[in-house]
């Protein structure tokens, strides 16, 4: 281009009579259209680099989905399967064998169990086609979350009884929350750090209000989640790769991080000392 101006510039300066106001005018048009020429073709360069680099970003989102989208249908078959396998187990063992009064309560209380399994699994899965149709309504109302909480731990007690859940809850706090999807939150971030610490590891659940806020810790002695994983673990179908041992869908914490935003809260994971994790909600008092 530089190389046409100048060209083009030589040719006019040897048109006889041109004088020399007329040579400096037609030599600083043709350097100001230069100029404008590669100006439009710099932005519109720009422009396409930073079309393609976003493409290749939803691209690249996208396959990622998809790949979590493989292994949430593998992990959520596996998580179908075993409970089917064990109801199964225990209905012939119930009806092949002479069983003792004893023997039979414990193989309707397995059983029980593995339904109960089975309807939370289906439950998270059905809830999170929910919010992807923008089915899931919130009704917050004021209530006494203090008295919620202990409610919600004392089912998970029943549910984990070889479990030790630590309660340090403050007493009388409200707050306006729908109560199913608080009741979801903690359920959630609680079975999760019984599921990803050791079994003789307690399990500690807080509640502290601080000025208008309240504050949900949920705190586990467990696998911890390092610092590049902690905005992943929110997604759907995303599951650590550490966690490939344990049973889950990858769909709980996404659930969560929901609800919380439905509730203007926040919500953030750090590190415990000296292991485990701590997940923190933080609600508005009312
Ligand atoms: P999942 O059904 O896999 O537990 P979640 O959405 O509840 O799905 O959690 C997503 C991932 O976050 C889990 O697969 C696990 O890798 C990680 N995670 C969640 N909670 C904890 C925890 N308390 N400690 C360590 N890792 C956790």
């Amino acid at each position: 281009m530089a190389e046409q101006s100048r060209e083009i510039y030589a040719q006019h300066l040897s048109i006889p009579n041109l004088s020399d106001l007329a040579k400096e005018a037609l030599h600083r048009q043709l350097v100001a259209k230069y100029y404008m020429i590669m100006g439009e073709g710099s932005v519109f360069l720009l422009l396409m680099l930073i079309g393609i680099a976003q493409v290749r970003k939803a691209f690249k989102k996208e396959s990622e989905l998809l790949a979590r989208q493989k292994t949430f249908l593998h992990s959520v078959t596996h998580e179908f399967k075993s409970p089917v396998a064990s109801l199964r187990l225990q209905i012939e063992t119930l009806l092949k064998r002479n069983l003792s009064a004893e023997q039979q309560q414990l193989a309707l209380s397995n059983a029980l169990e593995e339904t109960d399994r089975l309807d939370q699994l289906l439950e998270k899965i059905l809830m999170a086609a929910r919010i992807d149709n923008g089915e899931v309504p919130i009704y917050p109302e004021r209530i006494n979350i203090s008295e919620a909480l202990r409610n919600g731990i004392n089912k998970l007690l029943r549910a984990h009884p070889h479990r030790d859940i630590i309660e340090d809850i403050e007493s009388g706090i409200y707050a306006k929350v729908d109560l199913w999807a608080f009741n979801s939150v903690v359920n959630n971030l609680v079975e999760n750090a019984l599921i990803y610490s050791p079994k003789d590891k307690p399990v500690t659940v807080e509640l502290k209000k601080n000025e208008n806020k309240t504050i949900l810790y949920i705190k586990d002695q467990g696998l911890g989640i390092p610092m590049d994983e902690r905005r992943k673990i929110f997604q759907k179908f995303y599951r650590m790769g550490s966690s490939t041992g344990y049973k889950g869908t990858g769909l709980g914490l996404y659930l969560v991080d929901y609800f919380v935003k439905k509730h203007n809260g926040t919500l953030i994971v750090k590190e415990n000392i000296p292991c485990g994790s701590i997940f923190e909600v933080v609600l508005e008092t009312v």
